[in-house]
């Protein structure tokens, strides 16, 4: 594995993201920003989960107004999403939000972002740069605003990774451009405060736009694959979009999309870096996929432990095995485990039997080892 790009690092609130800090984890609300109640409510729920830094979309001016109050009843960072109108960048900027991510596909007009930058310069926010497949500025239209019709911007028309001849121009080279538009504006404004994103639902788009990118550019990035899908396909999608990035060491906050719950999208975030040895987050729990060896229903057994797991809050591998032949050994590396067998368990630590207990108490004993390691 590479080791990790180094980035100028950039505070989202107090989150440090880049220049080394551990990759955060994001998400979004899917309330209605309007509704600040709920909106409120479903933040704590993210906080709780894990979420360590949360963006809410702004559709207009009253979804901006709330933003304030939002902001005064949550603990995490809060990030403003922003597309078309630069006023509620403004409005949110002044109401105390902590980042404002603005899309260079459809706010392009400098003298708009410019008042943008100089209120984030006063009140000392970063800017995320939100460059995204589905609305990336017109083929030839990249911070201009006029003479351009969304339905002729030619931008269905670009190759897509791996489909481009040499010297064609591609979507990447167009996400590319969109960026370093972007990017060169604040900077000739003297503003450096900057994440950057380039989201695409293709995944080898999506790794090539960042990779390009994070050669020419000393930024921090934020890591997505755009409308990734459901929650299994979306975070496995995603889990082999960040993989390849994250391996390479790129990539400094993450957010997994997922038409589910915004919690699953924290879980499938740290599930991606815990795989990858970047951040301990909780109980990982190693399970056997079962076989014509085990000796117990291994599928309801790993789900039982993991919900009781899940509310322990220690940095520890828990393995569920189904059976005392191979179960110890193929789990070597856990903290304890269980390995199930005819009528008993054997709980073993590093691979090595510590108790054995009637199958009636295995679940009972496997919490009490857990209790008994350190936190
Ligand atoms: S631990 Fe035992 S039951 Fe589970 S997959 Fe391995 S051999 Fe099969």
């Amino acid at each position: 594995m590479n080791k990790r790009r180094v980035t100028m690092p950039v505070y989202v609130g107090d989150v440090k993201v880049g220049g080394g800090a551990d990759i955060s984890v994001q998400s979004m609300t899917k309330t209605d920003t309007r509704d600040v109640a709920a909106t409120v409510r479903q933040i704590h729920e993210l906080e709780e989960a894990g979420c360590e830094i949360i963006r809410s979309a702004v559709p207009d001016m009253e979804a901006a107004k709330a933003m304030r109050d939002i902001k005064e009843q949550i603990r995490i960072p809060l990030i403003a999403d922003i597309h078309f109108h630069y006023q509620l960048a403004l409005e949110c900027a002044d109401g105390g939000v902590d980042c404002l991510r603005l899309n260079p596909g459809n706010l392009r007009n400098e003298d708009q972002v410019r008042l943008v930058v100089e209120k984030a310069k006063e009140r000392n926010i970063p800017i995320r740069i939100g460059v995204n497949f589905g609305s990336l500025p017109p083929v030839g239209g990249i911070g201009r605003t006029r003479g351009f019709s969304r339905h002729m911007d030619m931008v269905n028309r670009l190759p897509k990774a791996g489909e481009a001849t040499a010297g064609q121009y591609s979507i990447v080279d167009h996400m590319l451009a969109t960026a370093l538009w972007e990017i060169g504006f604040l900077e000739r404004n003297d503003f450096d405060n900057i994440k950057i994103s380039m989201k695409a639902f293709d995944v080898p788009t999506t790794v090539e736009a960042y990779r390009r990118l994070a050669e020419m550019v000393p930024y921090p990035l934020h890591l997505g694959i755009t409308e990734a899908g459901t929650v299994q396909a979306g975070s496995i999608r995603t889990a082999v979009g960040l993989g390849v990035l994250l391996y390479e060491g790129i990539g400094d906050t993450i957010r997994v999309s997922l038409s589910g719950d915004s919690k699953d999208e924290v879980v499938a975030g740290y599930e991606i870096l815990k795989s990858l040895n970047l951040r301990d987050k909780g109980v990982t729990l190693v399970a056997c996929p079962s076989c014509g060896r085990a000796d117990v229903d291994v599928v309801k057994l790993a789900n039982e432990v993991d919900a009781l797991v899940k509310q322990n809050n220690k940095n520890i591998k828990v393995a569920v095995m189904g059976c005392e032949v191979n179960g110890p050994g193929e789990a070597k590396d856990a903290d304890v485990g269980i390995a199930a067998g005819a009528g008993r368990a054997i709980i073993f630590r590093k691979g090595e039997k510590v108790r054995v207990v009637p199958e009636a108490e295995m679940l009972t004993a496997l919490m009490e080892e857990v209790d008994r390691i350190p936190a």
